[in-house]
């Protein structure tokens, strides 16, 4: 059985074909800037060459449309006919409160996608002209939504409510919701395999380290707490996201340089995190540990601030869990950067969290990092949501 995994961003959209017979990728690629002037799919067949098509994709649905002529190439593709794609997996950003758990699309669906357009404005109307394209290039393929707020729906209301007027989750659910949920979920379930632990009596703290970054706090596998909120925008610092920070900045900033509340958040969402706090250097942390190691002071106060907001949340996390079984780093930084592990556990002693310096030295590997004496696990868990989406994707179907 072969499987379609689908991720339209605001103006990318990511795909993979998976075989689900020994889950390998036959075939995986990108279209960037969707609606804007330079539109390009980037296509990688398994053990062929890289093939780059140029050509103006005015919406997802044309993008679409070009990721299936690839798919069906005779010379680039992996597949005679569409019809050899069982199902199509969909990532899908906000679910609201609607949904817990991936489902088959149909029109109940789409309506909830819909219903959740404000409060996932970039991601959620690209996340639905995705579907209505496979389902008009693929008639009678079922399309499987996976929500990244899904795994987080389990968290308690402690933790979800604002401190806000109660109307406002009334009238217009305004609360946590959480992201990356295929991530956590993904990584979550295999660190209690990886860590030896009984999945029903388990604490673990999943930290997500990338370019968006979030931490999660998940008990016998059910997320309990997270750090992300209404919106992508909370909790960690992020490559250019502020993370957590006093609400009044915003109308105090918009008054000193007379923007509009919209203009602040852009600046909150695309200019903070850790390119803004550099000071514009970057918000990839290669670049950053670069400059770092090169005496930028700037670039060494970012890093430092960016690990001690993550300890932070894991003493918080540790908290509500009542102790914490094992930390289990993933994401672009947490599966490749030593150096951010290893200062992230320096904070974790009063744990007995120890960390193995030798088997620390490595990247995007599934391993356990902490010594045998530390009282805690530290593991690395490369995550692999597309794989995860697919998994979900055959299990309903
Ligand atoms: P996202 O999926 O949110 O775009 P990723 O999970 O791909 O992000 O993570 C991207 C981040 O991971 C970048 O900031 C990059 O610097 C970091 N990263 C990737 N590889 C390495 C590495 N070898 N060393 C340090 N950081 C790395």
């Amino acid at each position: 059985m072969k499987v379609l995994v689908i991720n339209c961003g605001s103006s990318s959209l990511k795909y993979q074909l998976i075989d689900m017979e020994d889950e390998s990728v036959l075939a995986k690629g990108l279209c960037e800037r969707i609606g804007i002037d330079g539109s390009k799919l980037t296509h990688s067949p398994a053990g062929k060459e890289k093939y780059v098509v140029e050509s103006p994709m005015p919406d997802h649905s044309v993008a679409v449309k070009m990721v299936l002529d690839a798919l069906v190439d005779e010379k680039v593709g992996v597949i005679k006919d569409i019809n050899e794609i069982s199902a199509v997996g969909h990532r899908v950003l906000h679910g609201g409160k609607y949904y817990s758990d991936s489902i088959v699309v149909n029109e109940d669906v789409k309506k909830v996608i819909k219903d959740c357009f404000d409060l996932g404005p970039l991601h959620n109307p690209a996340n639905l002209i995705g579907i209505n394209a496979c389902e008009a290039a693929m008639p009678g393929t079922p399309q499987v939504a996976v929500f990244d707020t899904a795994f987080h729906q389990t968290m308690p209301e402690k933790a979800y409510l604002y401190a806000i007027p109660h109307e406002y989750y009334e009238k217009y659910a305004v609360r946590r919701y959480g992201f990356h949920g295929t991530s956590h979920s993904f990584v979550s379930k295999r660190a209690i395999e990886v860590a030896g632990l009984d999945p029903e009596n388990s604490k673990v703290i999943v930290c997500h380290l990338g370019n968006g970054a979030s931490l999660s706090a998940v008990v016998n596998g059910k997320c309990v707490d997270t750090s992300m909120g209404l919106t992508p925008l909370e909790g960690l610092i992020m490559g250019t996201r502020s993370g957590d920070l006093d609400p009044a900045i915003v109308e105090f900033i918009a008054n000193k340089e007379n923007l509009t509340v919209s203009e602040m958040l852009t600046i909150l969402n695309k200019k903070s995190g850790v390119l803004g706090m550099s000071g514009g250097i970057s918000s990839d942390f290669r670049d950053l540990a670069k400059a770092a190691d090169e005496g930028n002071e700037l670039a060494k106060q970012t890093l430092e601030a960016f690990v001690y907001r993550v300890a932070k949340y894991i003493g918080a996390y540790t908290a509500a869990m009542n102790g914490v079984d094992a930390i289990v780093f993933t994401a672009g930084l947490g599966e490749n950067d030593a150096v951010t592990r290893r200062d992230v556990v320096s904070y974790l002693g009063y744990l007995g969290a120890e960390i193995d310096e030798e088997k620390n030295k490595v990247r995007g590997e599934e391993t356990i990092i902490s010594t045998p004496n530390s009282k805690v696990k530290i593991c690395i868990i490369p995550t692999n949501e597309e794989l995860a989406i697919a998994r979900e994707t055959v299990a309903l179907i």
